[in-house]
């Protein structure tokens, strides 16, 4: 194996040990814990899981963790009306509904009803436009970890070839603003995208944010290319459980690139940490208190 392993997992517990020691310098600040508000409509297992999750690191951060659970058959109203009074409750910082939402429910309201100022999932369509626009706003968590995570292995991306392959609003458009942002050469695969492992094979980077397992081959991938496996698949493993592989075929890809994320271990645990962050942000904004970004 040549690659290096990019260990998201230490990263991320070192961003959120940052996180949890900005936290009591904003609690002695404000008076008060920074709020997350964490909306989970339905039953599905997997979203279960996500929640408990988001809610234990939250309150090891340090922050106020509000969990409002909501049965299945919630009208789209109902949910509104929840929203709008996590916007007006001024312990809550960001908000966070999980997706997916019940069939009745029309995701994209949701969304657009969250305050884009306690957006910390940065799926609103305000915060969407701003980070098309190269303004401030919240990024959304899984891309932006991706990032950070390429920053610290490459440093400077300017220039670099990068191929995202997935065009979803969660991580695959926003992934490719954050890289054009970096100054790279930024392509974007979908699922009509012709010849994609002669498109992968030109990259520097390569982001794999589709949701297939073992994808993406070692003869897609140029010698030396980072790669980075934002997918997260179950598959088979003989023992009634399964296991968890990503968007790559590890093993293989391990021997020709620079460097890989493993999965799991690698891009997950950014996305919770990432949560973290942005709602320390947001707390600091809601406060009218400065943070330093660049020390966290
Ligand atoms: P999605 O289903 O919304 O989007 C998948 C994208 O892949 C689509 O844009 C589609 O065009 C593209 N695609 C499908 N088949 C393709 C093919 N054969 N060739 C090229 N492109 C193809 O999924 P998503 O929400 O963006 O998530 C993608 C993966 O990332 C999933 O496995 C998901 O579980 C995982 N994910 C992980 C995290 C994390 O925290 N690590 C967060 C979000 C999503």
């Amino acid at each position: 194996m040549s690659a290096a392993i990019i260990d998201g997992k230490g990263f991320a517990e070192t961003l959120r040990a940052r996180v949890a020691d900005k936290v009591q310098d904003f609690v002695a600040d404000a008076g008060r814990q920074p709020g997350l508000a964490v909306v989970l409509v339905g039953e599905d297992p997997a979203s279960g899981v996500y929640v408990r999750s988001k809610g234990r690191a939250t309150e090891a951060a340090g922050m106020a963790s509000f969990t409002h659970r909501l049965p299945a058959d919630t009208s789209q109203d109902i949910l509104l009306s929840l929203v709008r009074r996590l916007n007006a409750d001024p312990m809550v910082d960001g908000i966070l509904v999980q997706l997916p939402l019940p069939q009745q429910i029309d995701e994209n309201a949701v969304i657009a009803t969250i305050d884009p100022n306690k957006d910390v999932d940065g799926f609103h369509p305000v915060n969407a436009g701003r980070l098309a626009s190269g303004l401030d706003g919240f990024v959304p968590c899984t891309p932006l970890g991706c990032v950070m995570l390429l920053k610290d292995r490459l440093g400077d991306l300017s220039g670099k070839d990068a191929v995202v392959i997935g065009r979803s609003n969660i991580v695959g458009k926003p992934m490719a603003q954050l890289l054009l942002a970096e100054s790279c050469t930024v392509t974007i695969a979908h699922s009509r995208t012709r010849d994609l492992p002669a498109l992968v094979r030109r990259a520097d980077i390569v982001v794999a944010a589709v949701g297939r397992p073992e994808m993406v081959k070692a003869d897609w991938i140029k010698p030396g290319a980072t790669v980075i496996d934002v997918g997260i698949n179950r598959v088979d493993a003989g023992d009634g459980k399964g296991r968890l592989v990503g968007d790559v075929t590890f093993d293989e890809v391990a021997r020709v690139a620079g460097g890989i994320t493993p999965v799991p271990g690698g891009v997950g645990p950014m996305t919770i940490a990432v949560l973290l962050r942005n709602t320390l942000v947001a707390a600091h904004r809601n406060a009218g208190i400065p943070l330093d970004r660049d020390a966290i």
